[in-house]
């Protein structure tokens, strides 16, 4: 194979120099590759002869684009805090032949001066859970971060017990966060924030260049695109967890796969999380939690918005009141969609409010209902046959005659409603057996999600919930 490597322009080094720290990943010396992504690769244009030709070009340096780890702040949970990339750094930023840009960051790449008291590290089992549920993501039609690849460093990680240690090459059109700018904001000198905005647009919205007010039409964009993420969460079932200031990107792709995971049995209280008790980030709340992370996106670009604050903070409310009416529009329709109904026909919204109704009261599997009403298909599965549940069937297969065509409506339906997510139980088997050094289980398990929505004969045990004894213990950890 004709060796491509990294093509890198770090355009982020234009920034002022509080914004990252020059600093090489120190983890790769004894890389071994464990797994390689090829389709991404080949949309990167990367292409190498052996993994140690990729090792060796992972560990080169180039002195004209340097790597760097970012600096950034953040309210977690509600706390503000002086962050940074505390255990990843952006190798470079790689150009693509059609000029498209994407950071390349080594996560798990040793200390950087943002490590605090963390080690800088990350283990095989959580880079490989990264993996997995950022391609499951990408083929649901997610916007997120993506995997290239995936090496174990032969350092041990301790974690409550000693880990093998490990190291995710991530692809992310950007890793500009809300925490970014409220970096630049309140922790900055003088002249960071305008930098931060003037770089953002011309990264990922030069289309916003030449606007009047570029802070409040850069909020809009990002409130928009944050809003459409979201609602492909509320789509496929899943709990990002750990939805941050800092893990809010600028971009609307969704990165940092921690304590995320997919609901089974629909309930909007769902959490996995074992950091979050008061349910903080459960299922349900995670509209009114986009919602407030916009909210300090707004106060961090206050001071570019107007010269004078209440002009500034009328401005900025009034954007941040669009959020109710918009977020009502897309996510209504997102779940029209997914019963086959045209987004428009709002007044059918009551369908879906008594079927959420329903799945919950019988704790129904969320991904496994909306799959079961796809019609002609050879689902495998039946549905429940309780008179509540039929009587709502029945009104909702009227609606579904006179609202629009059968293929219209099965067309929306089956592109809105997966048959695979990645199931929790199924996901820790092969992680285990993974740490047990056996990919195989691994492996199937990413070729069942990479097509979601494509039915195979053969695959009834990746439809299957876990007993409800499994999804009550199950916790996802962060920073693992
Ligand atoms: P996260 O919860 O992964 O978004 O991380 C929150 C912050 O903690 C970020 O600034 C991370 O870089 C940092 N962090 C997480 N794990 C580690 C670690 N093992 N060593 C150093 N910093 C870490
Ligand atoms: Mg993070």
């Amino acid at each position: 194979m004709p060796t491509n490597l990294f093509k890198f322009d770090n355009s982020y080094l234009q920034l002022p120099e509080g914004f990252y720290s020059k600093i090489r990943p120190t983890t790769l010396q004894k890389a071994e590759l464990l797994l390689f992504n090829e389709e991404l690769a080949a949309q990167l244009d990367i292409s190498f002869g052996s993994a140690t030709d990729f090792i060796a070009a992972l560990q080169a340096e180039d002195p004209q684009n340097p790597a760097f780890a970012q600096a950034y702040a953040g309210h977690q949970f509600s706390s503000f805090t002086r962050l940074g990339d505390g255990r990843a750094v952006v190798l470079g930023e790689q150009l693509t032949s059609v000029g498209q840009r994407f950071d390349i960051q080594v996560k798990g790449s040793g200390r950087t001066p943002y490590s605090r008291g963390g080690d800088g590290k990350a283990t095989v089992y959580a880079m490989l859970r990264e993996y997995l549920i950022s391609e499951a993501m990408f083929h649901l039609g997610v916007p997120t971060s993506r995997s290239l690849a995936v090496f174990k460093t032969g350092e041990t990680v301790y974690r409550q017990t000693n880990n093998e240690g490990a190291a995710l090459l991530r692809v992310m059109e950007s890793h500009i966060r809300v925490g970014t700018f409220q970096f630049a904001s309140f922790l900055g000198k003088e002249g960071d924030l305008e930098a931060l905005l003037h770089y953002t647009i011309e990264r990922l919205y030069p289309h916003l260049a030449g606007c009047e007010n570029p802070a409040l039409a850069l909020f809009h964009e990002v409130m928009n695109r944050q809003i459409d993420l979201v609602v492909h969460w509320m789509r496929v079932g899943f709990i990002h967890g750990v939805m941050n200031t800092d893990n809010s990107s600028v971009s609307g792709e969704s990165f940092d796969y921690g304590p995320c995971a997919f609901m089974n049995a629909y309930h909007p209280a769902t959490v996995y999380s074992s950091i979050d008790e008061q349910g903080r980030y459960a299922f349900g709340n995670q509209p009114n939690i986009i919602k407030w992370n916009l909210a300090r996106f707004a106060e961090a670009l206050l001071p570019l918005m107007a010269p004078e604050k209440e002009a500034a903070i009328a401005l900025a409310q009034d954007a941040l009141d669009a959020f109710d009416a918009r977020w009502k529009r897309q996510y209504q329709g997102m779940m029209l969609h997914k019963l086959g109904i045209e987004a428009t026909e709002t007044a059918h919204f009551a369908l879906v409010e008594q079927l959420l109704d329903l799945m919950e009261q019988q704790q129904l599997d969320f991904t496994n209902t909306f799959a079961t009403l796809l019609p002609g298909h050879q689902t495998g599965l039946t549905l429940p046959e309780n008179e509540a549940f039929q009587s709502w069937y029945a009104n909702w297969q009227k609606v579904i005659i006179t609202s629009s065509s059968c293929e219209r409506a099965s067309e929306l339906m089956a592109a809105n409603n997966p048959l695979y997510i990645p199931r929790n139980h199924l996901v820790e088997e092969a992680l285990e057996a993974a740490n047990k050094g056996s990919l195989e289980p691994f492996e199937t398990m990413l070729r069942v999600v990479r097509q979601p929505y494509t039915y195979r004969s053969g695959l009834e045990k990746f439809r299957q919930g876990a007993e409800p004894q499994f999804e009550e213990a199950y916790q996802t950890f962060c920073g693992t």
